[in-house]
Order: structure tokens, then C-alpha cells, then sequence
């Protein structure tokens, strides 16, 4: 199988992640729950992790706060800074990890900017939301569809100039893309461990930029006499017993990223995505492609993209049709009612990983797709 859907987690990980995460296994205990070796080579190990990520996301460890999913950091972010029924300004290329929580809380969403790979069209439409008034704003760095790179610097930048809280959804950036708590000054970042940074499923990292409001209450192994959280960081956000396992496959996985480095990575992937779109557009397959544009592309075959899908995993192609888990970003493209077929790249992408996907691709033309 030719595995063309690392949006969803990357896959297969870096051989070092299930031998740190079996090592862990055996080696480690509860971390911060005891002075005796297997507590404290716990301890190390988690902290070990958190160094990388704060080396890597320009913060300080303590500001790493381990979450189960980017969707539970998302959770939390936005629940300490967003009030029930407040305006928020998010982009046009939303995932259900923001928007479901926002409507949750009875928020008005502002939704702003909804070109694809258009800056000009982002940052207008991003001002004149912050100009109208909200309160909050949560913004993706890519789209998780299309692969848009969002200028979120600039967008970063605005918000500090408008004194608007903001939290950023690093899933579909971190690993590939510069992502720095400190240089953007935003009040939350949330990420995955599973997708570009290569950890193991049920990890995920939030960067706080201050201090969250707990989506969760519990033993820390800190200040046990009060009856609230710890008010400090990373504790009164980590709750529970930590993913000690998957923080060890995880700091393997940033240590494979950090060795390989960020530029490498993103310019492999954003290579092999454009040349799909290329070949996807001879085809006739309508890829949707641009400027700005990460190791994601998505595309609609003539019939139905599940079936599209299907006929590309017979052919030993694994991509992902649908939605997505993005309405929004499907309502801004014109896509909602057929969604698409997306392909999204990983770390070792590589033109025979393309001209295989192309190939099989070609059993999609003219809307043929049952063609087996
Ligand atoms: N945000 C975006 C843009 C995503 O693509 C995803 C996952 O696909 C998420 C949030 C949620 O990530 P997780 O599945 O780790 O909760």
C-alpha cells in the first residue's frame, strides 16, 4: 500500500517511536508521582519531550502542556478564552475541532477570508473582521483540504495590533512549517503528536501562552492540599496519569523531524503535491492548486469520491474522500455537497510515490470509477 493520507496521522511512524514507546514500557513509571527510579526516569523522559517541543515551537517547556489530540488542546484553548455566545473571527477553512467547540459555547462565528490560496483575500477579510469587533479568533495554519498555507504571521500580527486573544491550529503545520509561540505572541497553540510531528496516535501538545483553563480536574502530583488545579504551568493543564509511552514515541518522532529539519520536509511534500495536482489536471481530475500550498491536494473525479476513493485502494493507493471533518472549508470552496478526494503527502514523500497515485488515478478518468 502506498499510504497518501498522512493528513489524517502519519503513517507508518519512524521505527524509533515504537522502540522509545516500548522501552517506556518497561522502564517507566508514573512521572512526578514518586522519588524511586522508575518515577523519576519517567519524569525525565516526559521532560525530555517537553524540552524538544519548546526548542522546536519557540517556548519555553513548561509551556507544553501534553493533551490526548489536537482536538483537546483546541477544547481547552478555546474554552478559556472564549465566553459563552462571544463574536469570533475565524478563517474560511475551518476544521470541526474549532467550529464544534465555538458553537458549543453559543458563539457568532465572523467567518473571514474563504479564497483559496489567496493572502490578499485573507488578511482583507481577516481586518475587516477584527476591525467589525470580536472578541476572539481562531484561525488554521493549513487547511487540513486543500492545503492552503495561511499567512498566519501576519494574521498573528494583527491580532496583537487589535488586542484580540488568539489561538492557532497548528494540526496540519507542525512538523512541516515553522510554528513559534514566542515570535507570534498567541495566547494558545494546538497540535497533534500524530501527524507531522510522527508520535504515536493519542498524543497531542498544546502551547500555552498563558495559562488555560482546565478542561479537566484531577491529580497532578503538585500542590495536592488545594481543592483547585495548580495555577501554574504545565500542571494545571495536564490532569490525570500522562501518556507516558506516547510522550516517549512522541519526543522520537520531533527528534526525527528536528534531524531532518523543517525546510526539508515541507519542500519534499509541497513538490510531490504539486506535481500531483499537475498530473491530476491532465487528467482531467480538477485538483484544486495554487500559491501558498503545502503537501495536501485535494481533487474531484468526475463520480462519487468515496467510490473514487475505493477504486484508488484497490489499486493500493490510501487516500481520503469526503468532507474531512471541514464543512467549512468545503462551504468556502464550492465543494459541500460532493466533497473530495484528497492526497496528502508525509515526511518521505517521493516521485514514485506520485507516479503511482497517478497511475492508479488513471482508472478514475471520465468518471469511470468502477472499472474493476
Ligand atoms: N485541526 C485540523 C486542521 C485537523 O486536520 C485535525 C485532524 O485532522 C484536527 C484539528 C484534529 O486533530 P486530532 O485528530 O489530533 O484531534
Amino acid at each position: 500500500m502506498i499510504y497518501l493520507d498522512n493528513g489524517a496521522t502519519s503513517f507508518p511512524k519512524p521505527p524509533e517511536v515504537a522502540r522509545a514507546m516500548a522501552g517506556a514500557l518497561n522502564r517507566c513509571a508514573n512521572p512526578g508521582r514518586g522519588g524511586y527510579p522508575a518515577a523519576m526516569e519517567a519524569a525525565r523522559a516526559v521532560y525530555r519531550c517537553r524540552s524538544l517541543a519548546g526548542a522546536l515551537f519557540d517556548c519555553p517547556p513548561e509551556a507544553v502542556v501534553f493533551t490526548g489530540s489536537c482536538t483537546q488542546g483546541l477544547n481547552m484553548a478555546i474554552r478559556t478564552l472564549v465566553r459563552p455566545g462571544a463574536r469570533v473571527a475565524v478563517s474560511g477553512f475551518e476544521h470541526n475541532a474549532v467550529t464544534r467547540p465555538l458553537h458549543a459555547l453559543g458563539a457568532e462565528l465572523v467567518v473571514a477570508g474563504r479564497r483559496l490560496f489567496d493572502w490578499e483575500d485573507t488578511l482583507t477579510r481577516f481586518r475587516d473582521a477584527l476591525r467589525s469587533g470580536v472578541d476572539a479568533a481562531v484561525f488554521t495554519h493549513v487547511s487540513n483540504v486543500f492545503g492552503y498555507i495561511l499567512p498566519v504571521e501576519e494574521m498573528a500580527d494583527m491580532c496583537r495590533e487589535w488586542k484580540v486573544p488568539f489561538v492557532v491550529d497548528a494540526a496540519q503545520s507542525a512538523g512541516t512549517l515553522p510554528v513559534r509561540l514566542g515570535r507570534w505572541g498567541a495566547d494558545f497553540i494546538a497540535m497533534p503528536g500524530h501527524k507531522g510531528l510522527l508520535g504515536p496516535q493519542g498524543t497531542g501538545l498544546l502551547l500555552c501562552g498563558r495559562l488555560p483553563e482546565p478542561l479537566f480536574q484531577g491529580g497532578t502530583g503538585s500542590e495536592s492540599r488545594r481543592p483547585d488545579m495548580p495555577d501554574f504551568l504545565p500542571d494545571r493543564g495536564e490532569a490525570g496519569t500522562l501518556n507516558v509511552p506516547g510522550i516517549c514515541g512522541l519526543a522520537e518522532g520531533i527528534r526525527t523531524v528536528s534531524r531532518l529539519g523543517l525546510d526539508t520536509i515541507h519542500r519534499r511534500e509541497a513538490e510531490q503535491a504539486a506535481l500531483c495536482a499537475q498530473g491530476l489536471e491532465k487528467l482531467g481530475l480538477r485538483p484544486f492548486f495554487g500559491p501558498h500550498q503545502g503537501g495536501t491536494v485535494s481533487f474531484l473525479p468526475e463520480g462519487d469520491c468515496e467510490a473514487a476513493a475505493e477504486t484508488l485502494a484497490r489499486h493500493g493507493i490510501a487516500v481520503r474522500a469526503g468532507l474531512h471533518c471541514a464543512p467549512l472549508a468545503h462551504e468556502s470552496a464550492g465543494t459541500l455537497e460532493t466533497g473530495t478526494v484528497r492526497v496528502s503527502f508525509g515526511y518521505k514523500a517521493a516521485p514514485w510515490q506520485t507516479q503511482a497515485m497517478l497511475q492508479a488515478a488513471e482508472a478514475l478518468k471520465g468518471g469511470n470509477v468502477n472499472i474493476l
